[in-house]
């Protein structure tokens, strides 16, 4: 066969960051609904038992009977386990309390690490973006997220701490990227929850542009309480209240993404 058949095959992001509560899950159902609405097909892995992901897109992770655990451990595929979150207009593939069983029954697997790539290649030319919503650990559900993605969005708050903390994640990226991973990469820093108004904020903000130059994302998301009242909604951010400022910037930062990456111009009808 000579001919090439024109398949896009999606870009598969981590959102990823060891500490907790800085902004991972707000980003990820956020991100997710943004690209779909600028026309890109979306599949959005809840990978934290916590199961906020799922919550967040309005789909109650209780009643998820095949969800991402099974999915781990090989005993139902994507296609089995993923469900339409209405509200966002993109695909979820839930979790939910049981997925951290999946820590202790992968360790006796081989290609433990894998298990996510996987399950993930079978359905990536059904979308543009795959996005991983992980857990506040470097834990295996983590390690399976980063050696299943193409890179890495880490939201970050602009706090006095958070460029240690950074040290870690960027350590363990490099670490997976040398042994399980070649084509792992970083992808931006996303500035979280961002307060102009606070001066530690912009000093912290202007170290992490000094060091990380053009892979801090421009856009920054503002501390927005609409965004903090959508999950209990079922709803992301951006179609909650979408005059919002915190829905407007990450319409905003969804479409920076698909410049910076290269998103697909879908023939898909609306
Ligand atoms: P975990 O580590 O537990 O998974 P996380 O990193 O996923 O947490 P989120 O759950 O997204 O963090 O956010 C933590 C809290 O901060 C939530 O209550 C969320 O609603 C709130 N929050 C996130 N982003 C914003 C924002 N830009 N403005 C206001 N509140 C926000
Ligand atoms: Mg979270």
């Amino acid at each position: 066969m000579t001919l090439e058949t024109q398949t896009t095959r999606a870009k598969v992001f981590c959102i990823a960051n060891q500490k907790g509560g800085v902004g991972k899950t707000t980003t990820a159902i956020n991100l997710a609904a943004a690209l779909a609405l600028h026309r890109q097909r979306v599949l959005l892995v809840d990978l934290d038992p916590q199961g906020n992901a799922t919550m967040g897109s309005g789909i109650n992770k209780n009643t998820a009977d095949i969800n991402l655990y099974q999915v781990l451990i090989g005993e139902a595929t994507v296609v089995q386990a993923r469900l339409r979150s209405e509200t966002g207009q993109y695909d979820v593939l839930p979790s939910n309390r049981e997925l951290s069983g999946a820590e202790i029954d992968l360790v006796g697997m081989e290609h433990r690490e894998s298990q996510l790539k996987h399950a993930l290649d079978q359905v990536a030319e059904d979308y543009d973006f795959i996005l991983i919503d992980c857990p506040p650990t470097l834990s295996l559900l983590t390690l399976n997220g980063l050696a299943g993605a193409h890179g890495v969005i880490i939201p970050m708050q602009c706090e006095y701490f958070a460029l240690e903390g950074l040290s870690d994640l960027v350590n363990t990226i490099k670490r997976v990227f040398r042994n399980l991973n070649p084509s792992l990469e970083l992808i931006g820093l996303l500035r979280v929850m961002f307060d102009t108004r606070v001066t530690l904020q912009q000093q912290v903000s202007e170290q992490l542009q000094s060091h990380f130059g053009d892979k801090v994302f421009k856009t920054m998301i503002p501390r927005n309480v609409r965004l903090a009242e959508a999950p209990s909604h079922g709803m992301p951010g951006v179609v909650y209240d979408k005059s919002s400022r915190g829905a407007k910037a990450y319409l905003q930062f969804g479409e920076e993404l698909i410049k910076r990456v290269g998103g697909k111009g879908r023939r898909r009808a609306a």
